[in-house]
């Protein structure tokens, strides 16, 4: 029989504590816990395994697990000494129930707590717990969660009615509340249930737990889940388990209490317990912002001038049972926890733990840290930070001396600043990012719902929640910059605006937000370059020492070229000629070089361009003083810098005196059907030599005039044979030798090839004889390899990737299987016939990690990134080669 059900706590322990992927995030965590004798109520998970079996028989698994899940339920009630749905003998056995995948998923289904309350079995548990009102406001929770999350009732209308509950009675709180008015409320949510779903509200406890079950692995295959697994590359069969576990209660008086905590402060890093917690609260009460959380520890209250006591102040001793949970938890998985806990008259819960989201910056700091403190390695440090997040790190931040228009203020919930048009909702957001807009999203706080909004936003501007409410959360983790709960703001969805202080900010209008400071502003704040000082470059330096790889830039503007260097790249492996060709100034003399009947016409232009081109390149040279740098001649087709429409040919016939008929024919002559495969690359050097040419005394002229000889490496571009390649090498060479001779010096310098279209790397055995490096061009490569224009793949591109036909998008990760194939045998066959020949990649993958990991594996010298991208190469090269 397969096994699908793990019991954990109380003394037994089923699972491997620690499977994720059996026992999904949680369970394995919990698992984990109990068996290193922490205090975890017991329960039992229902393994990822079951996820596709429901997927199969859908309601009918219990047909399979049935029997499994009552042994589960018979170990909770021995465990306890509660009995399951059973009213009146004694207390009742209530669970609850969830969700958890091997990685932690926001999409997925909300927990239900209290599960197995009927009219029968609050009334026992008001009995045994001596607390009538504890049981009443038990229920009547059970009843919303349950109806909202498995029966699908609007939860707004469970809200409507304790607000009218509140305010029958004329309080504010929920815990104001009395047993009598909760006892009548929850009449009032069965009614409602009875309304929305036209049946009774559940009483068996059994009937509960399936339909509870069913809801979790249903949940896996919902919209929201499976945009979260699209954005974040998680695989559609990996599945979700879902966990039964015996109730503890949170919401039994004043000493009874739930909170959520992170072992270190996940905005900075700092070594500081971290959190928040609610007396008397229960379950999700402190992230869902319906009373504000209290801190944890008296420094964080302090230190926020706050009034409310903290944890550390109304109940001293759990605290410092938690405190050194929170100690041996960090020691015990090494890393920073994200913990969730519940007090019970005086006695702590452990009810979750996992890795915390962090920042950028907390993830540096805290590796760094952890190193220096000895409970991880060097290495392991240079492993915990993931390539991606630097990015954060990597971008502007505020100008301090800059003049700011603060409208509110709320929380720092994650740092960095953002800048965009106020919208506010999700859809808004998603829709004016791809008409290519900024903005940023404001809401009264955030829910799952408002992720994929959250993801196209700049930034997250809340105005209710804390530290660690949904969107404080979310926001960490995606890297986007939050401000939470700022107070102030009245936010009127209706309207579309938002008023504050007097001012109003209707949808559209810019506004700024710091999450490092929590302050929102009006308009747009200017910003500065980050320093890459502190934790960044300990780590980087760490980072350097452990790498094969170099890593190189793609740039060719002064100021790429500048800030590639800061972000220490070694190097340029890919200058594009024909951006310098755009400029104002010169894409006349372009044109008329393109437009010349003859070739002393073409000749004539490209002098007159050779100046400029030269300047460029010296300016090149200088900044990347002794580095190499590699140039591409010229490659897009011709017709990329002709005008198109009627108005700009007769400015450029004009312009260049030639008549505008001449002009429109030329352009039609240059018309291509296909351009990607047409006349471009080395075709043009075949065809219009005096261009390469041209190009190539620019090279060695500028690499003459600078003080600190760099190292120019021409490479030529869609080379398909060897013939080709010998041809334009000739070219090369000859310039060089003439520009030698005039100058009276020499530099040293490569002549190689870009490596992009498939019979190029079949046939790089052959080409290798006649260049000194292969630059792999993956983004051709991809699109000759896959017979996919890059252009027009966004039609189905997404569609393929959710049907897991290639796991990512091919143009941002390379396709190991068939493109990193075809590099492995150009590699391969070219070093077979020169030992020495030069490797490197500068497609858009030399900055995505896997890509990079790909490329160590196959022993390329350097990985090319765009400039921001460099660091993140830096990092990915050492895991690569940590990883080996
Ligand atoms: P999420 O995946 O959203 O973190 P959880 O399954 O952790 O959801 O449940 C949310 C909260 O519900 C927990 O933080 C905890 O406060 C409460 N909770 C869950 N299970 C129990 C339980 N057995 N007893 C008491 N509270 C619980
Ligand atoms: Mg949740
Ligand atoms: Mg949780």
């Amino acid at each position: 029989m397969t096994r699908y059900v793990y019991r954990f706590g109380g003394g037994a322990s089923d699972g491997e504590a620690g499977n994720k992927n059996l026992l999904g995030g949680k369970g394995a965590n919990l698992a984990e816990m109990a068996s290193i004798g922490l205090p975890v109520p017991p329960g039992f998970t229902i393994a990822t395994t079951a996820c596709a079996l429901y997927d199969e028989l859908g309601e009918d698994i219990d047909t399979v697990i049935a029997t499994q899940v009552a042994d589960g339920i018979a170990h909770l009630e021995k465990v306890t000494g509660k009995r399951f749905g059973e009213p009146g003998s004694g207390a009742p056995l209530l669970v609850s129930v969830r969700s958890g995948a091997r990685v932690s998923m926001p999409g997925m289904m909300d927990t239900v707590l209290n599960l197995g309350l009927n009219p029968w079995t609050v009334e026992a548990l008001a009995d045994t717990s001596g607390d009538e009102r504890f049981a009443w406001d038990s229920y009547r929770r059970f009843i919303q969660m349950y109806a909202d999350v498995v029966l699908g009732v609007d939860h707004g209308l469970f809200e409507e009615a304790l607000e009218i509950a509140k305010e029958d009675k004329g309080v504010h709180l929920d815990t104001e509340l009395e047993a009598i008015d909760l006892e009548r409320l929850a009449e009032r949510y069965r009614a409602i249930v009875l309304e929305e779903t036209g049946k009774q509200f559940p009483d068996d406890a059994l009937e509960q737990l399936w339909g509870a079950i069913g809801a979790v692995f249903g949940s896996w295959q919902s919209d929201r889940a499976k945009t979260y697994r699209r954005i974040n590359n998680i695989p559609g069969d990996w599945g979700t388990a879902v966990n039964v576990q015996a109730m503890v209660f949170g919401n039994m008086g004043d000493t009874s209490a739930t909170g959520v905590a992170f072992t270190r402060d996940p905005s900075n890093g700092e070594r500081a317990y971290y959190g928040e917690y609610l007396i008397n609260a229960q379950g999700e009460d402190v992230v869902a912002g319906i009373r504000t959380p209290q801190y944890l520890t008296r420094a964080a209250r302090e230190k926020a001038g706050a009034r409310a006591a903290s944890m550390e102040e109304t109940m001293p001793v759990v605290f410092a049972e938690l405190a050194r949970v929170f100690d041996l938890l960090e020691r015990h998985y090494r890393d920073m926890q994200d913990i969730e806990f519940t007090v019970e008259r005086g006695q702590l819960w452990m009810l979750q733990t996992r890795s915390g989201k962090r920042t950028a910056k907390a993830s540096l700091r805290i590796a760094v840290d952890m190193a220096n403190e000895g409970l991880i390695t060097q290495d392991e440090a240079i492993l915990r930070i993931d390539p991606a997040q630097l990015d954060q790190l990597l971008h502007p931040t505020l100008d301090p001396t800059a003049e700011r228009r603060v409208i509110a203020k709320g929380l720092p919930a994650s740092p960095g600043a953002a800048c965009g048009k106020a919208v506010f909702d999700a859809d808004t957001a998603e829709a004016w990012k791809q008409a290519g807009e900024k903005v940023i999203l404001v809401r009264v706080e955030t829910s799952p719902e408002d992720i994929h909004g959250m993801h196209a936003a700049e930034g997250i501007l809340t105005a209710r929640g804390g530290m660690t409410s949904h969107a404080a959360v979310v926001a960490r983790g995606m890297g986007r910059p939050c401000v939470s709960g700022a107070g102030s703001l009245a936010i009127d969805y209706k309207a579309r605006s938002l008023r504050v202080g007097g001012h109003e900010v209707a949808q559209g209008t810019i506004i700024t937000i710091d999450g490092t400071t929590g302050e929102v502003m009006l308009g747009e704040v200017p910003t500065v370059q980050p320093e890459l000082v502190g934790d960044f470059g300990t780590l980087m330096a760490w980072a350097d020492t452990k790498r094969r790889l170099k890593v190189r830039t793609n740039a060719e503007t002064p100021l790429d070229c500048r800030t590639a260097r800061e972000f220490g790249a070694e190097g340029i492996g890919l200058c594009r000629t024909e951006h310098m060709f755009f400029d104002a100034e010169r894409i006349m003399n372009v044109r008329r070089m393109i437009l010349a009947e003859d070739e002393a016409g073409r000749r004539a232009a490209l002098a007159d361009l050779l100046p400029a081109q030269r300047g460029d390149f010296a300016e090149i040279f200088r900044i990347m003083a002794g580095l190499p740098v590699t140039i591409r001649l010229l490659d897009p087709p011709l017709h990329e810098f002709l005008p198109h429409t009627d108005e700009e040919i007769a400015e450029v016939a004009e312009a260049a005196g030639v008549a505008l008929e001449t002009l429109k024919r030329r352009v039609g002559e240059l018309h291509e059907f296909n351009p990607m495969l047409g006349h471009r690359g080395c075709r043009l050097g075949i065809t219009y030599p005096e261009i390469y040419e041209m190009q190539a005394r620019a090279i060695f002229e500028a690499a003459l005039e600078v003080d600190e000889a760099p190292i120019p490496e021409v490479m030529v571009p869609l080379v398909a044979t060897r013939a080709e390649l010998a041809i334009i090498r000739a070219l090369i060479e000859q310039t060089a030798e003439a520009v030698f001779a005039e100058r009276g010096k020499r530099v040293d310098y490569l002549v190689g090839t870009m490596i992009e279209l498939p019979r190029a790397c079949l046939a790089a055995g052959e080409i290798a004889k006649e260049a000194a490096f292969f630059s792999f061009g993956t983004n051709d490569l991809t699109q000759t390899a896959l017979g996919v224009s890059r252009d027009d793949a966004g039609r189905f591109l997404t569609t393929y990737v959710e049907k897991g036909i290639f796991a990512r998008d091919p143009f941002v990760s390379l396709d190991v299987e068939g493109v990193g194939e075809l590099i492995a045998i150009a590699a391969e066959r070219g070093t077979l016939v020169k030992p020495d020949l030069k490797l490197g990649i500068c497609g858009e993958h030399g900055g995505d990690p896997a890509s990079i990991a790909f490329c160590e594996k196959v022993g390329l010298d350097y990985v090319s990134a765009s400039p921001y991208r460099v660091p993140i190469a830096r990092l990915a090269a050492a895991q690569a080669a940590l990883r080996k």
